[in-house]
C-alpha cells in the first residue's frame, strides 16, 4: 500500500476517485453521493494551539474552584471536582472515582496537552517519530475525554437538589463550561489529516505497509 497513491475511495458509496490537490478554502466532494470527503482547516495549528491553551488555562480553576454551593437549613456545602472524586473514593466507589478522574480530569488534560505539543512540533517543523507518536496517542486519548457526561451529571444533580435547598453555581462551573466548550471544539475541529499529510510530504510521501 502506498501513502501517495493517486486514488481514494468514498467512505459512503465506495466510489473510486482520483486524488487531487485541494486549493485553500475548497473541499473535496464525492460526485456520486455528494458527501464531503475532505475539508481542510484554514489554520489548524494556530487554532489548535489557541483552543488547547484556553482549555488548559481554564482547567485549573475548573477542577479546584467550587462547581456549586448547596445550602440547606443554613449549612453550606461547597463542592469542587477534585472533592467530588475524593468523596467517591471515601464512599467506597473507587472504580467510579477512577472513571471520573480519568474521563473528566486526566483524559481532557492529556488531550489538550497532546494537541498543544503536536502544534508546537509542527510549527518547529519537527516531523519525526515523536510527532507520529503524539498523533497516535491523541487519537486514542480523545475517545476517553467525556466532559459532556460530567456536565450532564452536574445538571441532573442541580435539578434534583434545587427542591431541597438553595443551590448556587460557582466560579468553577463557569470555568468548567468554558473548558468543555474549548476542548469539544478542539476535538471536533483539530485537523489531524492535514498534519498527517505534512508528515507524509516530509517523509517522502511513500510508506510501505507490511502485510500481516
Ligand atoms: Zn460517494
Amino acid at each position: 500500500m502506498l501513502y501517495g497513491q493517486p486514488h481514494l475511495a468514498c467512505h459512503e458509496c465506495d466510489a473510486l476517485l482520483t486524488r487531487v490537490a485541494l486549493p485553500p478554502g475548497k473541499k473535496l466532494v464525492c460526485p456520486r453521493c455528494n458527501c464531503t470527503l475532505r475539508k481542510p482547516a484554514r489554520d489548524p495549528v494556530n487554532r489548535g494551539m489557541a483552543l488547547s491553551l484556553t482549555s488548559l488555562t481554564l482547567m485549573v480553576p475548573a477542577f479546584t474552584m467550587p462547581i456549586m454551593t448547596f445550602n440547606m437549613l443554613g449549612l453550606d456545602t461547597v463542592d469542587t471536582m477534585i472533592k467530588g472524586v475524593l468523596h467517591l473514593f471515601q464512599a467506597g466507589f473507587w472504580w467510579m472515582a477512577l472513571l471520573v478522574l480519568f474521563c473528566s480530569i486526566l483524559a481532557p488534560t492529556l488531550e489538550s496537552a497532546l494537541v498543544l505539543s503536536i502544534c508546537l512540533l509542527v510549527r518547529a517543523r519537527r516531523y519525526g517519530g515523536l510527532l507520529i507518536l503524539l498523533l497516535k496517542l491523541q487519537a486514542r486519548v480523545r475517545r476517553w475525554a467525556m466532559l459532556e457526561v460530567y456536565m450532564l451529571g452536574i445538571l441532573v444533580a442541580y435539578v434534583k437538589m434545587i427542591d431541597s435547598g438553595q443551590v448556587h453555581m460557582g466560579v468553577g462551573m463557569i470555568c468548567f463550561s468554558g473548558m468543555m466548550l474549548a476542548t469539544t471544539l478542539n476535538t471536533m475541529l483539530f485537523d489531524t489529516h492535514s498534519i498527517w499529510e505534512q508528515v507524509g510530504r516530509y517523509r517522502g510521501g511513500i510508506h510501505e505497509v507490511r502485510p500481516r
